[in-house]
């Protein structure tokens, strides 16, 4: 090689590496271009164990993935994730957080390594402005994300962030503030809540965890009016759920599993219909009710 060579090919790495950030950064923004709208989720995740079992609401969260258009990044609001402010997670690569006590080794040993979007939690910071989002990079995703978004995307080939709750504000807060997410579901973004409408562990009757469609009274009572409820898209009282008298006080005695309803229904525009799956009770004091916003 000649020293012109050289000093040409010397020359050309740099310009080569900056159009290959190029072709990276349009890469990037073409991967949220505009789509038709997606539609928005609740999952009812019930028991981690749901992520190796094969069940009926497996069945179902695999039979509403099929249809779905394929989107491109997932939005997951997670009853896992509470904290003081909101967060999103903004990590290339989230890990697999087996947040859970007492269950078998098969269950710590599921990964579900689906990577992360930077780009959409940048987004999504700028969208929730004046709120303040903060980036996060220590969180991934947590049992309540990846045990339910397993079973729609087996592959792990969709990017997935989450966004947290802010345990320190109301319903109608979080309401006010999904309504702020609208645009992504015209970036290919499926937004999905994971918690359970009706959640009160401490209530579990574990004798009966097996018995189809089991629950207290005051479960039948909560399910029957959120169901109708949801059903005539009068969200006011599922906002106030705290003034709906003793069956709701029992079925959400706090506020965790239930918010991420609140998201999913902050995000229905009028002219869009809602549909229930998964609507059955379980061991007494739970429901696996999910939602299909479309
Ligand atoms: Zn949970």
């Amino acid at each position: 090689m000649d020293r012109k060579t050289f000093l040409q090919s010397l020359a050309v790495v740099p310009l080569m590496s900056s159009l290959n950030s190029l072709a990276a950064l349009s890469h990037a923004s073409n991967s949220f271009a505009p789509s038709e709208k997606m539609p928005v989720l609740f999952l009812g995740h019930g028991s981690p164990m749901n992520a190796i079992e094969e069940n009926e609401f497996v069945s179902g969260f695999r039979n509403v993935a099929k249809t779905l258009p394929k989107p491109n990044a997932i939005l997951c609001v997670s009853a896992h994730w509470f904290t003081s402010g909101t967060k999103v997670t903004a990590m290339q690569m989230p890990a697999t957080i087996h947040d859970f006590g007492a269950f078998p080794k098969e269950l710590f040993a599921v990964q579900y390594p689906a990577k992360g979007s930077p780009e959409l939690a940048k987004m999504t910071e700028e969208i929730l402005k004046p709120i303040q989002v903060e980036l996060d990079d220590k969180w991934g995703l947590d049992h309540g994300a990846w045990c339910v978004i397993k079973h729609l995307y087996p592959d792990a080939n969709i990017p997935v962030i989450q966004l947290s709750i802010d345990y320190t504000k109301p319903a109608a807060y979080h309401f006010a503030l999904a309504q702020q997410l609208q645009s992504l579901r015209h970036k290919g973004v499926l937004i999905i809540g994971s918690g359970n409408i009706i959640h009160n562990l401490g209530l579990v009757d574990f004798a009966h965890m097996h018995k189809d469609n089991y629950g207290f009274d005051w479960a039948i009572e909560s399910r029957a009016k959120i169901n109708q409820w949801l059903l005539d898209g009068n969200f006011e009282p599922i906002i106030n759920y705290d003034k709906q008298g003793r069956a709701i006080a029992l079925a959400v005695p706090s506020p965790d599993h239930y918010l991420p309803l609140i998201y999913v229904l902050g995000l229905k525009e009028k002219s869009e219909s809602l549909s229930l799956f998964n609507d059955k009770l379980l061991a007494g004091s739970l429901s696996m009710t999910s939602v299909k916003i479309v």
